[in-house]
């Protein structure tokens, strides 16, 4: 069993936990908050719960929720730390992790320096094999990752155009928003995913345009692949469809929009977590020497499987063993509509 703290229970972090969980080969041995607020509360109902901040166990004393000690107590206890905490803040506690000496994950809200490698379980799992310091990269690389990664190894390509359409915040981020525009961000070419994407496919040749949205549900990505081949629409959707990490969905079915696409996965798994790209089936079309589709990502749950691989991968576990336990344990690709 492979002990994993997670530091920092926050969006990411309460969803990697809770997949942690659903392992057979590893367990949870806590999660820390920062503040005893309500989600302090839930997660002590599930997970041994530290403080984050020591400076801040006064509160919590307070708070009256009981708590195993602070994180580097739990720190002790663990494996592997899985860093979830705000964009920066990662790179922070490295420090610490670098003094215990544990192995640690960071998010894609950290720079790549921050890790010995970027990671996307389909394009780079071998790379991480027996790595200490991993970055798993954020939703929107690792959606044009997985994509990107299948037209790439099946296909001769071009050059990528991607335009990013961002929701503008989580449900939960009152403090945050945009009421009535559409930003662009940033305004000057190129938007940092292209770069991002180049962690782990250097050779591919992309340039991302990004905007930020009124919606909090999902990203869209609009993807233009030049094509320098013969290859057939039907070659792509059967490249595509294999891939349980890809999702193709119909307009036909009543996929409209997000909304709609959101709509189905509150049927299908708890906190509506999608951990599949959404392709719509009817945007993939080619038009002379270019490929173009649109995909869906739901940035909430995207990079939750991508956390669970690169523990495995960083304690030596084969690529297709672990990519197969964790679609199997979190029922990914198992929707076929
Ligand atoms: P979040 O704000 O929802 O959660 C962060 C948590 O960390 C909060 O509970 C906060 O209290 C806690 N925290 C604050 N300071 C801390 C510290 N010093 N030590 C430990 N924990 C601390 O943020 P999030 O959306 O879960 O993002 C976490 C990381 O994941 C970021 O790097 C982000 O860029 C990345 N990411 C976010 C998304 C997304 O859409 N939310 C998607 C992919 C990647």
């Amino acid at each position: 069993m492979i002990k994993v703290a997670i530091n920092g229970y926050g969006t990411i972090g309460k969803r990697i936990a809770e997949a942690v969980s659903m392992q057979e080969d590893m367990k949870v041995v806590g999660v820390t908050k920062t503040r005893p607020d309500f989600e302090a509360k839930l997660a002590k109902k599930k997970f041994d719960l530290y403080v984050a901040k020591k400076e801040n166990v006064e509160l919590f004393e307070k708070s009256g929720i009981e708590i195993s000690g602070t994180v580097e107590d739990l720190i002790r206890k663990a494996d592997i730390v899985v860093d979830c905490s705000p964009e920066n803040v990662g790179a922070e506690n490295k420090k610490m992790y670098e003094s215990f000496g544990i192995r640690s994950i960071f998010q894609g809200g950290e720079k790549k320096e921050v890790a010995e490698v970027s990671f996307n379980a389909i394009a780079n799992y071998n790379d991480a094999i027996g790595k200490k310091y991993v970055r798993v990269v954020s939703c929107n690389t690792t959606a044009l990752v997985r994509t990107i990664y299948h037209l790439k190894t099946n296909f001769k390509i071009g050059r990528i155009r991607a335009t990013i359409l961002r929701r503008v915040a989580d449900p939960k981020e009152d403090k945050k928003g945009l009421t009535n525009a559409i930003a662009p961000d940033p305004i000057r070419l190129p938007s940092h995913h292209a770069k991002d994407v180049k962690t782990i496919l250097p050779d591919v040749d992309i340039v991302t345009t990004a905007f930020k949205l009124p919606t909090t549900l999902m990203h869209v990505h609009s993807l233009s692949v030049e094509l320098k081949e013969s290859v057939k629409r039907e070659d792509v959707i059967s490249v595509l469809e294999n891939e349980p990490r890809i999702m193709l969905l119909s307009a036909e079915d009543g996929f409209t929009s997000t909304a709609k696409i959101i709509e189905f996965a509150r049927e299908l798994r708890m906190r509506y977590d999608l951990y599949e790209n959404i392709i719509w089936l009817e945007s993939i079309a080619i038009d002379g020497n270019d490929l173009f589709l649109t995909q869906a990502v739901h940035q909430e749950a995207i990079v939750v499987p991508e956390n669970i691989d690169a523990i495995r991968a960083m304690f030596g576990v084969p690529k297709e063993k672990s990519i197969e336990k964790t679609n199997r344990s979190l029922r990914i690709g198992y929707y076929k509509i």
